[in-house]
């Protein structure tokens, strides 16, 4: 079995928002997708350890604003690598408007958002699989959607890799830049800023 076949799956790149008792909070996902179109649903897969996940469990409500080519690493860092447990993300970002659902979307560096309401949740685990009715969307720009791909060549910035004391073994992760220091790296290791997993990391020797 060659795992590096998961690889070649493609994906967009999302940024999944929600309210809940006067609180706006938003996410980055890949994993936003049409499921049928009569009716018209999509499927959003969303890690349980974020407040996103917690608020669109309580509501129901979420929207999918999806990321295009003209998106900044900022706009990742801000939505993908710090939690709303500890930050209001969406206070002072002012590239943001409300939705007829009363849930925010963004206005800058994505190109349509998507309204939906969630029909079923499904529990997998590290995950919830929410199946969800679109409600309402709009096309904000023309600019053509960022895939993960497009993400990792073009907006990603390339870190120097970074050297390793003689003798000592670090795992960098691939996504974030997040450095481990010692050897093996655990197998159920979860990088602690951007929540990938141990597969995500390589190997400075
Ligand atoms: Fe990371």
């Amino acid at each position: 079995m060659n795992k590096k076949a998961m690889y070649n799956l493609s994906y967009g790149l999302f940024v999944l928002t929600a309210h809940q008792d006067g609180k706006d909070n938003g996410c980055i996902i890949n994993t936003a997708g049409q499921v049928t179109s009569t009716p018209n649903r999509i499927s959003i897969a969303v890690n349980k350890q974020n407040l996103t996940h917690d608020m669109i469990k309580a509501t129901g409500k979420f929207n999918v604003s999806i990321i295009s080519q003209a998106a900044e690493y900022e706009l990742f860092q801000h939505f993908g690598f710090q939690s709303g447990r500890n930050v209001d993300k969406l206070d002072g970002w002012v590239y943001a408007q409300r939705a007829a659902n009363g849930v925010v979307y963004l206005t800058k560096g994505v190109n349509s958002y998507i309204s939906a309401t969630v029909e079923q949740a499904i529990d997998l685990g590290s995950h919830t699989l929410f199946i969800a009715a679109v409600e309402d969307m709009d096309v904000l720009d023309d600019t053509p959607s960022a895939t993960y791909a497009y993400y990792q060549s073009n907006i990603k910035p390339k870190p120097a890799k970074p050297a390793a004391p003689a003798g000592k073994t670090m795992w960098r992760c691939t996504v974030c830049g997040y450095i481990y220091e010692g050897d093996p790296l655990p197998a159920d290791f979860i990088c602690p800023i951007c929540k990938h997993p141990a597969q995500d990391f390589e190997k400075v020797q």
